[in-house]
């Protein structure tokens, strides 16, 4: 069966710095799209900030089981009808995966209630990710690490919500720890942050991080949507 991805990016560095260019000609939504498209269950669409409603219609999110963003200097410019839109859908079920930078997105904020603060640097430092569920379907292939030569530094304290599922745990050359990949339910969805991305690395190059991705668009996959997520007033009580 099918499962339909859209990645979402805001598409402003790429469009601006040539050192991003070089390494996303062609926008990093679209360098995701090219390495997930080697799973042909896979319907995979873009979207993008500058598009009307950002590229998400009603349309485009009713028809998404798990939604990829990447966001950075835009967080303020996402509207918020659309993030109420988002957020809703993911309550039914949807799955989202917050990207890199997207620790301080609206997204974030709303689907966790947390700031998503962290303290971070640009050293080039190395980085491991280490598998702390290599037992997971998220971690599926994936060895004891993953190795990044060069990676934005992002360190605790990490300003979410003590995760459901922590999956990556990482170690910077520089001495910061970070909870790089972990999972927090969101009523009949699930949230997938993982913090590989900067716009000046090509870590969506590298064939483990997609690997990851894909595994994570595999588990957040819903099985089914819930449509009502209100309260339900159940005037009598049940008897048999
Ligand atoms: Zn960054």
């Amino acid at each position: 069966m099918s499962i339909h991805v859209t990645i979402w990016n805001e598409f402003i560095h790429e469009k601006k710095d040539e050192s991003v260019r070089r390494i996303y000609p062609n926008g990093i939504h679209n360098a995701l799209k090219d390495q997930l498209s080697s799973e042909s269950d896979f319907v995979i669409k873009t979207a993008t900030l500058d598009q009307p409603e950002h590229g998400l219609t009603e349309e485009v999110i009713n028809h998404t089981d798990v939604l990829l963003w990447w966001g950075h200097m835009a967080h303020g410019q996402v509207k918020d009808e659309i993030v109420n839109k988002i957020a809703d859908r993911v309550r039914k079920g949807m799955g989202i995966i917050l990207l890199h930078s997207a620790h301080a997105s609206k997204l974030m904020k709303c689907l966790t209630g947390c700031t998503g603060s962290l303290s971070w640097r640009e050293q080039n430092e190395k980085q491991i990710l280490w598998n702390l569920k290599p037992n997971h379907p998220i971690t599926k292939g994936i060895g004891e690490y993953i190795v990044l030569d060069k990676e934005e530094t992002y360190g605790e304290p990490f300003g979410i919500p003590d995760p459901d599922e922590c999956i990556f745990l990482s170690w910077f050359s520089g001495g910061n720890v970070f909870r790089s990949g972990w999972i927090k339910n969101v009523q009949n969805g699930k949230l997938f942050y993982f913090q590989p991305g900067h716009e000046t690395f090509p870590s969506y190059m590298n064939p483990e991080v997609i690997k990851v991705i894909i595994n994570a668009i595999r588990y957040l996959k819903p099985l089914n949507y819930i449509e009502n997520v209100d309260s339900i007033w159940q005037k009598e009580p049940i008897t048999s």
